[in-house]
């Protein structure tokens, strides 16, 4: 019997879904892993403007040709464009789910989220937790991979990205994932560390060009910590599903974000940060009040289109290795 395959727009309990016997499929990866331009040129056809932000077109257009049975539109605690997103992919015949993220980040609230969720994939709370278990014991490794980025340094920051922005789905197959995983650990552990001139944090959401990692390590520079990305991979260490998805920040407030980005600046050791945001975000408001109250060196970049970074980005993070390399 075929899986059903059940898109999303951000990292939301994942667990229900492969609890169901579905196939997760986050669509911001399907987006960035396939023909990126194509699919913002075909959202752009069906009339979505210029001053939408490339993401939203790129998981509209993905939607529509991933092969999907349902989409998941995480509406609370994601983006801004959420609902209208969701209405449009609707509007293609793919039903939809609609998730929301409480924005006081209380228990029950969410408990409740995850019950109706539940309840709409037809599993029940213990089944959830089972595939919780399981999927903690990869989480667990991709923590240590984590810390080999920062401590053993024997992870790029590329790597470290790689793999924890795949962790939102698990590539739709966690066993596979883990094997993967366990082969690429296996080499890394044998690596001599990786040098570093300047210990970076990278904040904000996944970037959409294409070249970020390769370009900091060509300067010099690596990235010890990717914000978002290791959110993704629930690095919290509780057996309660509700407690996890409490505790993985992205979706409340950005006080609550920058609360663990000052923990991990501290505890890695950060020397300078790379904030990123995306052309056309409301996240670039939330940028203002972390520059604010970071009191290391800090360059905001923006992208745009997945391409590589235009010539005036990469002669600004040029200019702020040149003072702080
Ligand atoms: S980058 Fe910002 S505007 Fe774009 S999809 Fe993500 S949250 Fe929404």
């Amino acid at each position: 019997m075929k899986l059903r395959r059940i898109g999303f727009t951000t990292s939301f309990p994942v667990e229900v879904v492969f609890a169901a016997g579905c196939i997760p499929v986050d669509l911001n990866n399907a987006f960035l892993t396939q023909d990126s331009d194509s699919h913002i040129h075909n959202a752009e056809i069906k009339g979505f403007p210029r001053t939408i932000c490339s993401w939203i077109k790129g998981n509209y257009n993905a939607a529509l040709t991933s092969g999907l049975d349902q989409v998941i539109g995480i509406v609370q605690g994601d983006c801004s464009n959420g609902n209208s997103l969701v209405d449009m992919i609707a509007e293609e015949g793919i039903p939809i789910y609609r998730f929301s993220f409480p924005p006081q980040r209380l228990y029950n609230d969410l408990d409740s989220q995850i019950a109706k969720l539940e309840a709409h994939f037809g599993v029940s709370r213990s089944d959830t937790t089972k595939v919780k278990l399981r999927l903690d014991e990869i989480r667990t490794k991709l923590q240590i991979l984590d810390s080999w980025t920062w401590k053993e340094r024997l992870v790029s920051g590329k790597e470290n990205h790689l793999w924890l922005v795949n962790s939102s789905d698990f590539q739709g197959n966690p066993d596979r994932f883990e094997e993967e995983l366990d082969i690429f650990m296996n080499i890394a552990a044998q690596r001599d560390p990786l040098p570093t001139h300047l210990r970076l944090a990278y904040l904000g959401v996944p970037p959409i060009y294409r070249n970020l990692y390769d370009t900091i390590s060509d300067l010099g520079g690596d990235v010890l910590f990717n914000e978002v990305q290791r959110q993704f991979s629930m690095p919290f260490s509780t057996p309660d599903i509700v407690e996890q998805y409490l505790q993985y920040t992205y979706p409340y407030s950005v006080f609550d974000r920058l609360k663990d980005i000052q923990t991990e600046l501290d505890c890695r050791r950060i020397d300078a940060v790379i904030s990123y945001t995306q052309s056309f975000c409301h996240l670039q408001i939330d940028n203002l009040l972390i520059k604010k109250y970071i009191d290391i060196p800090f360059l905001t970049l923006e992208g745009d289109q997945p391409e590589d970074m235009d010539s005036r980005t990469l002669l600004r993070l040029e200019s702020f290795f040149e003072v702080h390399g």
